[in-house]
């Protein structure tokens, strides 16, 4: 996946951990999601084609302001998000000004991240539809992810890591 330019190197970070932590939860490599930082021209993506389908995903950083933001709520029936799988699973949008803090930005990556690797919303775990459990990833969310792509032997929540 290509992480949009414009976050800065503590998202950039952040992202990182995120992904690193499904593998971790996997004890699997090939859940690893290879990611390169931005890209050479700034206006090459906007939030507008987010969802299209590509050789490879993107990590999109936009903005509740962003016209390609508010068309999606308009298409949801008014529903706002915070962050948003699409485009056939391969992209995210990260709605930055709704993101709040460091721990939030983190659950909601961890979460888009699980949609990425074809996870479904579920309760009880960081796939909870409005994330608010703790920025890891529970037994629920292991035991999903498992079911879909590999998993090593030790496979766990780290959750009490
Ligand atoms: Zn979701």
């Amino acid at each position: 996946m290509v992480i949009e330019n414009k976050f800065d190197t503590n998202e950039v970070a952040l992202i990182r951990k995120a992904i690193n932590e499904w593998v971790v939860a996997s004890d699997s490599d090939e859940s690893l999601i290879f990611t390169e930082e931005g890209f050479n021209n700034p206006g090459e993506f906007t939030v507008y084609d987010w969802r299209k389908e590509r050789d490879f995903g993107v990590i999109f950083k936009g903005f509740s302001t962003d016209i390609g933001y508010k068309q999606i709520v308009a298409e949801r029936g008014g529903k706002h998000f915070r962050g948003l799988a699409g485009g056939g699973n391969d992209n995210i949008l990260m709605v930055s000004d709704r993101i709040d803090s460091e721990e939030l930005f983190y659950k909601i990556i961890l979460h888009e991240i699980g949609h990425i690797h074809g996870l479904s919303h579920m309760e009880g775990g960081i796939m909870e539809p409005q994330v608010k459990r703790d920025g890891c990833i529970h037994e629920v969310d292991i035991k999903q992810f498992c079911e879909i792509n590999d998993c090593g032997p030790n496979a766990r929540s780290t959750c009490e890591d």
